[in-house]
């Protein structure tokens, strides 16, 4: 009877909640039908985002290739080669995706990194699946921008990734250096000389003959995963790979990115 009481109770303050906070998807902030939903998105949202799986992407990189080649591979990593093996993303950063992450970092979504992290780890498994990490990586944020933001939102993702793939998190094992300039606008090049020596490890001694998983949100050039990889070979990384949340493109006039009509109805 007890037990009756308190479920009603606890029923009771979920209604509350909802009526006053109904849940959205995530993406679109459309209200989700309450009784059918478990996840924070939108059937319309669910069907029509961008995911990377649904465009020919460079097998090193992933991102959209828009001149094919036999090697699958982008411009970039057709001439240089990459010191980290892969990078997979679950979508191209543009339109809602590219909406939804900057409200997640600006206006503090903090809930957002658990569906984000499930994402994440699902494509982890999938693309992924013969090989065995060790560890998980965070790319770090500067000190001045988690003051800015208030929460390092790689971090708030990868807590949830641990537990998901069930890979051991180490925490903050890479640190970014206080003076690191914004990066926006800079190319690959210039991105590489201004974050040559800027990232710091802790514990290098666990970082040897393992396997290391880095975790991002938005992978852009690839410069900071690059430095990341550096200085984890340089403790003796046996490999590193890159998850990212969304991966820029290089010309969105190229990509379907918005599906506004759809919601009008
Ligand atoms: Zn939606
Ligand atoms: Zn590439």
């Amino acid at each position: 009877m007890k037990e009756n009481a308190f479920g009603l109770f606890k029923d009771s303050i979920k209604l509350i909640l909802d009526v006053l906070y109904p849940p959205k998807c995530i993406f679109c902030e459309k209200i989700l039908n309450v009784n059918k939903k478990t996840e924070p998105i939108c059937d319309v949202c669910l069907k029509h985002l961008p995911y990377c799986k649904n465009y020919i992407c460079c097998k090193t990189c992933s991102v959209p290739i828009i001149k094919k080649n036999k090697f699958n591979l982008c411009d970039e990593c057709l001439i240089y080669e990459r010191n980290f093996k892969k990078n997979i993303s679950v979508f191209l950063y543009i339109g809602k995706i590219r909406k939804t992450i900057l409200r997640y970092k600006k206006m503090r979504k903090i809930f957002y990194s658990i569906f984000f992290a499930k994402l994440m780890s699902e494509s982890v498994i999938e693309k992924y699946k013969n090989i065995n990490f060790d560890y998980i990586v965070t790319v770090p944020i500067a000190k001045k921008k988690l003051i800015e933001r208030g929460f390092d939102q790689i971090h708030e993702i990868s807590k949830y990734m641990e537990k998901y793939l069930n890979i051991k998190y180490l925490k903050h094992a890479l640190k970014k250096s206080n003076n690191t300039h914004s990066q926006k606008g800079l190319n690959y090049y210039q991105r590489q000389i201004s974050q040559a020596g800027k990232i710091k490890i802790k514990l290098p001694k666990k970082i040897s003959n393992k396997t290391i998983l880095i975790v991002d949100d938005v992978f852009t050039t690839g410069a900071t995963i690059a430095e990341c990889t550096k200085i984890l070979k340089l403790c003796g990384a046996q490999d590193v790979y890159c998850v990212s949340l969304a991966r820029t493109v290089k010309n969105d006039k190229y990509f379907k990115i918005d599906y506004k009509n759809e919601f009008e109805n």
